[in-house]
């Protein structure tokens, strides 16, 4: 093997494990074809974590992902452990890792399959050839802002930018546009919000080193409508925090089913890939779950993080081509299938594709 690279991987809990092995299948088979080595390493996050060290990010984890080239995250949370104080909850343990590895920028490329038309609640009409990306400012806005609290009968949160944080999420926005369509939204309420109004001047800015790439700016109300009423209008919508989490959920529905989409949060070291769903323990253990999202992260790690787009392409032509024969686990059964199949069955089918994606 030329090449060799370190991922740390975190399984995590609920359907996480499951799903991590499947992208791990596809990881292997793809590698082997590509003459590169993936060295694993396992790492403890969220619930699991909290049951055998006491904590839901044990330092460990922390120097484990600072230490390799890429991590590899499947999902965390559950009921058992959502009367822990806030401070040891799995969801504070994601929280506490993005922020530490300085992971400020979320992508979640929304694309709709074509084999999946129908997958929809919405028209085919509307989504056939949906093909955006959310770009949501990670570490800052009204998640991390200073004060919050309660007192007496209050409770506050504070939305806070500053001009830095806004330009580096900004420079990934218009980097990525780039790449693609060479069109930036901006989303933010710059009609009400003090902090928006410094977000829109320093998205201009920020926009005057990206000449060939095309800014507009809309409130995040309109947008939400927007998504739903044209979808294909938008390329890359560049948005905070607490928006972009709403926003990018809105979007995923375009495609159908959670179970699809991949995300990457990214800073300038490090980078985490990650499905868009949570752990969904009502599935856990069934082997029902989709596991595609977590193979398509696998992807964007390939692709952004160690420079494979040859594989990358390869995975998400995999992907695409098992739809196309008609393989679906359990959530997309409905549309189209010609075998429905367990997440270990979708996995080796997808890594069993990689065979023939070089021709
Ligand atoms: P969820 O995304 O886990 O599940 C929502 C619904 O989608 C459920 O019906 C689930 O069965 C289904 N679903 C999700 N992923 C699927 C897949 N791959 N294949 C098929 N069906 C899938 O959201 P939730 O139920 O609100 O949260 C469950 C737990 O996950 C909570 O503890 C929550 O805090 C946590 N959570 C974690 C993350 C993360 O780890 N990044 C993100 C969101 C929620």
């Amino acid at each position: 093997m030329s090449k060799s690279y370190k991922i740390t991987v975190i399984r995590g809990d609920g359907i996480g494990p499951e799903i991590v092995d499947e992208a791990i299948k596809v990881l292997d088979a793809v590698s082997h074809l590509h003459d590169f080595e993936l060295q694993y390493d396992d790492a403890l996050m969220g619930g699991i974590a909290y049951d055998i060290t006491g904590e839901p990010l044990p330092k460990e984890t922390i120097e484990k992902s600072k230490n390799c080239d890429a991590i590899l995250f499947g999902a965390i949370g559950g009921e058992q452990w959502d009367s822990l104080p806030r401070e040891l909850r799995p969801e504070t343990g994601l929280l506490a890792l993005r922020k530490a590895l300085g992971v400020y920028a979320n992508l979640r490329p929304v694309k709709v399959y074509d084999e999946l038309i129908n997958a929809s609640t919405l028209k085919p009409e509307i989504i056939k050839g949906v093909d955006l990306v959310v770009v949501r400012e990670l570490i800052g806005g009204l998640y991390f802002g200073e004060p919050k609290g309660r007192e007496g009968d209050k409770a506050f949160n504070t939305m806070v930018y500053t001009v830095s944080e806004v330009r580096r999420i900004a420079h990934v926005a218009f980097q990525t546009a780039m790449k693609r369509g060479k069109k930036v939204c901006s989303v933010d309420k710059a009609n009400v919000l003090d902090v928006s109004q410094l977000w829109r001047e320093t998205v201009e800015e920020v926009a005057k080193e990206y000449p060939e790439v095309s800014l507009s700016h809309m409130y995040v109300d309109n947008t939400a409508m927007q998504l739903i009423r044209d979808p294909k209008q938008f390329d890359v919508i560049l948005t905070g925090n607490i928006f972009g989490d709403i926003l990018s959920d809105e979007a995923s529905m375009l495609s159908g089913s959670i179970g699809l989409l991949p995300s990457a949060s990214i800073g300038d070291k490090f980078g985490l890939y990650e499905p868009i769903h949570g752990s969904a323990p009502d599935i856990a253990g069934q082997g029902i779950a989709n596991p595609i999202a977590t193979i398509s992260s696998a992807s964007m790690m390939l692709r952004h993080a160690l420079g494979e787009e040859d594989a990358a392409d390869c995975i998400d032509w995999a992907i695409s081509q098992s739809l196309k024969d008609g393989f679906r686990t359990k959530d997309m059964s409905q549309y189209d299938a010609k075998e429905v199949c367990s997440t270990s069955e979708i996995g080796s089918i997808i890594a069993n594709y990689i065979g023939n994606c070089k021709k």
